[in-house]
């Protein structure tokens, strides 16, 4: 590795590293504590102007976790599980802040970190075995491998609609809803969009506004997520149950304590009812993680639970017609990633609330003074789009990587993405992703998950450097495997018909509309980390290695 072969940048940061980690979210803030901790000369770059990936940027109302907090928190320290209490089953986003700034003070690891910081060009130096970034300030940095801790979820994306410049008022993706507060009393406000985010948005902010307008195009399930907070004594009882916790976590297909069950068909529908009752007043993802696994993959079972939940829907908003709205006719129950609401649906028994439903009466222009559907303008103060992201792989297309013999990594992937276990892809040397595509980051409770990557990566680098290889590569074969395995798991499921971003659904972005991009692992965490530890074990069977000739300095 050519650690030696440094100098300073105008920045004071080396200009070479061995390891450069792109994001100082939650992934990046774990790689950056494993690698220095194993003695590599790492860096973070980090677009933003602090630490903290998606719980920086959704400072939306109302946004806070759907894990639940202690299983969301890093398992690593033990100091750190005796240090922090959390103060709520699902903590908020401010809180969340506070606990990854709480955990870089701790073990100093702000000093890794270089911030504002956007890479926008990676080239692959096949002479070196080494990656040379640029940054959109024009700074450039080289590093033997590059650590991308790029997150699913940080590509926002805006509808294509006309006029969206024309607009005088404020309006603004929810990923960059504005740091000053913002005065929401007695105005009047739009939310485009019914996801996770759209859903707790609507639910923090109805009434606290003078008027609220909703535009769902498609509506989503959604179900109660039962917060409360911690107490002292609880919080003393979770700390000495963390073990058992993560243990719990690790044996359960979604990274949860919640533990799935069979024997859907054994029960009959009045005990099926009488569970589905008790897991609708659970806390989190009971009622998708703790149910009948048949729901997942028998059309019936799932038609079963759908008209359960739809009855639950009806039960809680007053205006038939509005409740029939808010029940999807598109996909089953849990088909998609749930959004889990507290309050949601009553919203829709207020006054100054309104659903308009794009589906029948679409947005056709955005004015100087609101949004233009085809039936109507809407006038509004505040606009807020709550529409989604380019999910999973849209923060890697936005960077310029070009591996060996110029291979562009966005042409490669874009008909979906190819990887070796989610954490390489070939072509692509040196190129390690946590939480990457067709990892299963994407379809669990998230920490848990990069765990497992950040392990694996740092495990392999220590491996490189004690066996003195300088280029490591995902081969064809077994990434062809690894995409069998994933395209096996996902079609299983009854979710491969749905439009989420899980699939890669995205009517903002181009290409993403046709088709299913098998962009997440759906074989479960269990699995997963068996295969990649299986992998490590054997001595990384699917990987090419080699060591340049150039030697230290190269
Ligand atoms: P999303 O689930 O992709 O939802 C985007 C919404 O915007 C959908 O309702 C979509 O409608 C609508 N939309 C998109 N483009 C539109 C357009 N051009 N015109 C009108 N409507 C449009 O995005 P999200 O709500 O931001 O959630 C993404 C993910 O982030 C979640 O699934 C979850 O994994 C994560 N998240 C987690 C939490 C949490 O942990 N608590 C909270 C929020 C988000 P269609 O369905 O018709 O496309």
């Amino acid at each position: 590795m050519s650690a030696s072969a440094r100098r300073r940048d105008d920045n004071g940061v080396d200009q070479h590293r061995e390891v450069v980690v792109i994001g100082a979210g939650v992934s990046g803030i774990y790689a950056i504590k494993k690698l220095t901790d194993a003695g590599f000369d790492a860096h973070v770059v980090e677009a933003d102007e602090d630490l903290g990936g998606t719980w920086y940027r959704n400072r939306y109302p109302g946004c806070r976790f759907d894990s639940e907090s202690y299983t969301y928190g890093y398992s690593f320290s033990q100091e750190l599980l005796d240090d922090w209490d959390w103060k709520e089953r699902f903590s908020s986003q401010p809180e969340n802040l506070r606990y990854l700034n709480f955990v870089a003070d701790k073990f100093d690891l702000r000093r890794y970190m270089r911030f504002n910081t956007r890479v926008s060009r990676m080239i692959w130096d096949e002479l070196r075995h080494r990656w040379d970034l640029t940054m959109e300030d024009g700074s450039s940095l080289s590093a033997d491998f590059v650590v991308a801790s790029l997150g699913p979820l940080s590509a926002p994306t805006l509808p294509q609609v006309p006029g969206m410049g024309d607009y005088e008022g404020v309006s603004f993706h929810s990923f960059n809803w504005p740091k000053e507060p913002l005065e929401l009393a007695g105005r009047r406000v739009g939310v485009v969009g019914t996801g996770a985010t759209g859903i707790q948005i609507i639910a923090e902010i109805a009434d606290k506004v003078g008027e609220l307008k909703v535009f769902q195009r498609r509506p989503n399930w959604s179900t109660p997520l039962n917060n409360a907070a911690i107490a002292t004594e609880e919080m003393a009882e979770i700390r000495s149950r963390y073990l058992e916790i993560f243990a719990a976590c690790a044996a359960t297909p979604g990274g949860f304590e919640h533990q799935p069950r069979w024997g859907f068909w054994e029960q009959t529908p009045e005990q099926r009812q009488a569970l589905w009752d008790k897991l609708y007043d659970m806390p989190g993802f009971a009622i998708l993680a703790a149910n009948f696994a048949e729901i997942f993959l028998d059309e019936e079972a799932n038609r079963e639970i759908s008209d359960y939940v739809a009855d639950r829907i009806r039960q809680r908003v007053d205006d038939a017609a509005v409740a029939e709205k808010l029940i999807p006719t598109d996909h089953g129950f849990g088909l998609q990633r749930l959004p889990l609401e507290t309050n949601y649906f009553e919203v829709y028994n207020r006054d100054n609330v309104e659903l308009i439903d794009i589906s029948e009466d679409p947005i056709e222009a955005v004015t100087s003074t609101g949004l233009q559907t085809a039936a109507k303008q809407y006038d509004l103060d505040v606009i807020v789009y709550a529409t989604g992201f380019d999910a999973i792989t849209g923060t890697y297309d936005r960077i310029d990587i070009r591996g060996a013999d110029g291979a562009v990594l966005a042409d490669k992937w874009s008909d979906g993405p190819a990887t070796y276990l989610g954490l390489l892809t070939a072509g692509f040397p040196n190129l390690l992703m946590v939480a990457g595509p067709q990892s299963v980051s994407g379809s669990t409770n998230f920490p848990r998950a990069i765990e497992t990557g950040v392990e694996w990566v740092s495990g392999l680098l220590e491996h490189l450097k004690t066996q003195g290889i300088t280029r490591v590569e995902a081969q064809e074969d077994a990434e062809q495997l690894w995409q069998s395995e994933v395209v096996r798991a996902h079609e299983r499921l009854l979710l491969r018909r749905s439009k989420g971003w899980f699939t890669g659904y995205n009517a903002n972005v181009a290409g993403h509309t046709d088709g299913v991009r098998y962009q997440a692992y759906f074989g479960g965490a269990p699995r997963y980390a068996s295969r990649v530890g299986e992998v490590a074990a054997n001595g990384y069977p699917g990987l090419d290695f080699k060591a340049s000739t150039l030697g230290e300095g190269r």
